[in-house]
C-alpha cells in the first residue's frame, strides 16, 4: 500500500442534489483521516456544488470533451470542468469505451486537453473476462496504457493509472488478490521503462472493480495497489468512509 493511499469515489450517472449530504459527510470525516487522500467524481451537473460544499477533498469529473471550448452541443470541456471546481478528470473507463466508443487516439486527445487545462487524469484501463480467460490479460491491459501514456515529464504529478478488471465492475465480483498484485506489478514495470524509475515509481496505480468496505483492506495491502476507483460504495458516505478507514 502507498504512504498515502488514494481513494477515489466515481458517482456515475447517478446523484442530485440531494446527495450533497453525503458529500459533506465524506469531507468532514476525511478531515480526521489525513493519511488517506479522498477524492470524489459526481456528474457534471454537481462538480461545482460538490466543490463549493466540501473543503478537504479533492473533487474531479468523469469525463471531458478533447477539443477547446466551442460550438458543440451538449458536449463539455476540460476548461470548464476545471472553472467548476475539478481537479482531475477520470479518463478511459470501460463503461465509456463500451457506451460511447471512446478509443485510444480519443483519449489520448482528452488527455491533452485536461492537462492543457491544468488538471490531473485517472487513467483507466482493464480487460474483459473473454480476454482474461485467453490468458491475454497483461498484454491487452499494458497495450491498452502504452497507447495513452502521455510523453510529459511530471507523470507522476499528472497521471494516476486505474486498474479495472471489466468483469468486476458492479458485479460484486473482484479479482483474486494475487491477480490484482500480478497485474499491478506489470503496470509498474512499463510505468519505471516509460518515464524511469523515479518517476515511474511515484505514479499511483489505483484497483477498482467491487471494492467495498469487507474486502477493501485485503485489496489496499497489496503491493503496487497505491488506492482504489469506487463505484457502487462510493453512493453513500457509511460504505465509502468505510473504504476510506479501511486503508
Ligand atoms: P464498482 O465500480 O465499484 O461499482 O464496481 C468501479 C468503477 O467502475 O470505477
Amino acid at each position: 500500500m502507498a504512504e498515502r493511499p488514494y481513494i477515489v469515489g466515481n458517482w456515475k450517472m447517478n446523484g442530485t442534489r440531494a446527495m450533497l449530504p453525503e458529500a459533506r459527510a465524506i469531507d468532514r470525516a476525511s478531515q480526521r483521516v489525513m493519511k488517506v487522500e479522498v477524492a470524489l467524481a459526481p456528474p457534471y451537473t454537481l462538480i461545482h456544488a460538490v466543490h463549493r460544499e466540501v473543503e478537504q477533498i479533492g473533487v474531479g469529473a468523469q469525463d471531458c470533451h478533447p477539443g477547446e471550448d466551442g460550438a458543440h452541443t451538449g458536449d463539455i470541456s476540460a476548461n470548464m470542468v476545471a472553472d467548476a471546481g475539478a481537479k482531475f478528470v477520470i479518463l478511459g473507463h470501460s463503461e465509456r469505451r463500451q457506451d460511447h466508443g471512446e478509443d485510444s487516439a480519443l483519449l489520448s486527445a482528452k488527455l491533452d486537453a485536461a492537462l492543457n487545462a491544468g488538471i490531473r487524469a485517472i487513467l483507466c484501463c482493464g480487460e474483459t473476462l473473454t480476454t482474461r480467460e485467453s490468458g491475454n490479460a497483461e498484454a491487452f491491459v499494458l497495450g491498452q496504457l502504452r497507447e495513452i501514456l502521455p510523453d510529459i515529464d511530471n507523470a507522476a504529478d499528472s497521471v494516476t493509472v486505474a486498474y479495472e478488471p471489466i468483469w468486476a465492475i458492479g458485479t460484486g465480483r473482484t479479482a483474486e488478490t494475487g491477480d490484482i498484485e500480478a497485474m499491478h506489478g506489470s503496470i509498474r514495470r512499463l510505468l519505471n521503462d516509460t518515464y524511469g524509475e523515479e518517476t515511474g515509481s511515484q505514479i499511483r496505480i489505483l484497483y477498482g472493480g467491487s471494492v467495498k468496505p469487507d474486502n477493501a483492506r485485503d485489496i489496499l495491502e497489496l503491493e503496487n495497489v497505491d488506492g482504489a476507483l469506487v463505484g457502487g460504495a462510493s453512493l453513500t458516505a457509511e460504505s465509502f468512509l468505510g473504504i476510506v478507514l479501511a486503508a
